[in-house]
């Protein structure tokens, strides 16, 4: 993997993974109904909430911190909406921008997938 392709929005004050996974989970935000059941599980705490697109406070989303996510694989087998999935490193940061559409985490505007997450699910911004 190269360069890590996109420029990240807000501060994350937690520790650093060790090394970098085989795979990392990729949040179908589509499907994520925002009951946080994911969060739980996740040993390294790397599941962030984040604001809905239609009542940010009512409705809150989650999203993967995929700098962070050791790809344990805890979170896509819980997940009671089956909203996760695991993808190899390469492919996971290469398909999060189709599939975390509301991202708050990081800038996907990098890769061109902007127009298409507002498209789906709504102007993004807090
Ligand atoms: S467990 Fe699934 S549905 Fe619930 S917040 Fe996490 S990703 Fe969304
Ligand atoms: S795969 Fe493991 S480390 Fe990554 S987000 Fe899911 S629970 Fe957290």
């Amino acid at each position: 993997m190269e360069e890590f392709p996109y420029r990240k929005k807000i501060e994350i004050d937690k520790p650093d993974r060790p090394r970098l996974p085989k795979e990392t989970a990729v949040i179908e935000q589509i499907g994520c109904t925002g009951c946080e059941a994911c969060i739980s599980f996740c040993p390294v705490d790397c599941i962030e909430i984040v604001p809905g697109p239609v009542h940010p406070e009512m409705h809150k989303l989650v999203e993967v911190d995929l700098e962070r996510c050791i790809g344990c694989q805890l979170c896509a087998r819980y997940c009671p909406w089956e909203t996760i999935e695991m993808w190899s490193w390469e492919e996971g940061v290469a398909v999060a921008p189709e599939l975390t559409v509301r991202s708050l985490i990081y800038d996907y505007d990098a890769l061109g997938a902007d127009e298409s997450a507002e498209m789906r699910v709504g102007p993004a911004g807090v």
